[in-house]
């Protein structure tokens, strides 16, 4: 029997410029949702695991639309595998208010610019190169690692990694954990140390149509009841309502912990406790954000009603981005809404629902976390939820220990890139992001 060579030392600046020019490359692949299509970008990524013999394959869900998947093996058949999930699709983008073209993929100053290069084409990037760099430098895995890319993630996943998970769930059907967009690595306020932030859940979508219904008619001798004053009158009592604030486990984690390593206030050390009084209750809602990480969320967006000024619509209607915190049941959710308004006449559909899943705050794949954050940063681990959703439930649904962790330190100026303008990220933190996912996979993997 023949012994395997022993790893090879991984060539780090070949591994940067090949992962920044692939980056380039895949900005310019105008992956804009709607309409979405990936395909050609999921061709791209299969031709460059090819390229390695890595085996990989491309699957059209809908015309144009794309998923690629490939599966790097290891050598333990017993150890679940890993799925590195990332999204090609990206947020629409008006290039009037950038200072570079947004799919130009261009590399100045130190940064690969462009739509995506943050959420979410620079951690497919950083996964993709992970891979590669751990089989050219023949480094023996206890477990597979799998590469999965979808598309349709801005718009819900249906066409993404909804479709995927309905059809192809043989791919993946050895896969134990994920990891995923949704957390990173964050600088505490001193700038010098850093933190690992790890979603272990999200917020679930519970999006809702109101529809009021009344007379139609000439508005020069209008009714007194008409769809639109039902529908106003509707949404006047929903803005009004005050959903009940829950501290989740998570949420009071992550507040412990930040209050404890970044000297945050002292109430946040026990979150549940101090929201119980009316004060502190108070001011800490009156931020939309944190407001958003202890209730349910109920946001009137879209309005539609007669497309004339003089003439009055049989019907009105409002779209409703709820958000739930992960325990709350929608159907409860809903009929408080019905209560609430208190008018049989409006109509409630759902437009987008899924039940609210979360992984559990402990697992083998945490544990690999810690000790990267440990030995490679010498950071603290700190479990949260993120108020966003993700393409993680598809996953959580399927008992796929998910966590949204892409192992990347971004400063808040470039964060805001992320659907706003300007997106960029740095080279090095890009390179750094693929040393970090080289390390976590071999801690992970059993080498190390
Ligand atoms: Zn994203």
């Amino acid at each position: 029997m023949t012994q395997a060579p022993p790893p090879q030392p991984i060539n780090w600046d070949k591994v940067t410029q090949e992962a920044t020019d692939l980056l380039s490359k895949y900005v310019q692949i105008d992956t804009t949702n709607p309409p979405g299509n990936e395909l050609g970008a999921a061709r791209m990524l299969k031709e460059k695991f090819l390229t390695d013999g890595i085996p990989a394959t491309t699957w059209e869900p809908q015309h144009g639309r794309g998923i690629v998947a490939a599966r790097l093996r290891g050598i333990g058949k017993h150890n679940k595998s890993i799925i590195l999930l990332s999204h090609m699709d990206v947020v629409p983008a008006n290039p009037k208010e950038w200072e570079v073209p947004p799919f130009s993929g261009a590399v100045k100053d130190g940064k690969i610019w462009g739509r995506g290069s943050i959420d979410d084409k620079g951690p497919g990037v950083i996964e993709l190169m992970a891979m590669l760099a751990i089989k050219r430098a023949g480094i023996l895995l206890n477990r597979d690692v799998l590469f999965v890319a979808t598309g349709d993630e801005e718009e819900g996943g249906k066409n993404g990694a909804g479709w995927f998970v309905d059809h192809e769930s043989s791919v993946f059907s050895d896969a134990g954990y994920l990891i995923n967009e949704g957390g990173g690595i964050r600088a505490l306020s001193d700038n010098k140390r850093k933190v690992y932030v790890v979603s272990v859940t999200e917020k679930t979508p519970l999006w809702l149509k109101l529809t009021a219904s009344g007379p139609p008619g000439h508005a020069s001798d209008p009714p007194a009841e008409t769809a639109v004053t039902r529908l106003v009158r509707a949404l006047e009592k929903l803005s009004e309502y005050k959903t009940p604030v829950h501290v989740i486990g998570p949420v009071q984690d992550y507040y412990h912990t930040m209050a404890m390593l970044d000297h945050g206030p002292k109430q946040q050390l026990d979150l549940a406790a101090a929201l119980k009084d009316p004060a502190y209750l108070q001011k800490f809602l009156d931020d939309p954000s944190q407001n958003a990480r202890v209730r349910d969320t109920i946001t009137p967006t879209v309005l539609s009603a007669s497309q004339k000024t003089n003439v009055i619509s049989e019907t009105a209607s409002a779209e409703i981005d709820c958000r739930l915190l992960p325990g709350s049941d929608p159907k409860k959710v809903m009929n408080d809404i019905k209560k609430v308004i208190g008018d049989d006449t409006v109509k409630i559909d759902v437009i987008l629902n899924f039940p609210p899943i979360s992984s559990p705050s402990r697992s083998p794949l945490m544990t690999a976390i810690e000790r990267l954050a440990r030995e490679h940063d010498q950071a603290s681990v700190v479990p949260s939820m993120i108020i966003g959703f993700t393409d993680s439930h598809y996953f959580r649904q399927k008992k796929v220990v998910s966590y949204g962790f892409i192992p990347v330190d971004v400063n808040p100026a470039e964060a805001k890139g992320v659907h706003g303008i300007n997106e960029r990220i740095g080279v090095k933190e890009l390179a750094d992001g693929i040393q970090r996912m080289v390390e976590l996979l071999k801690i992970f993997g059993g080498q190390n």
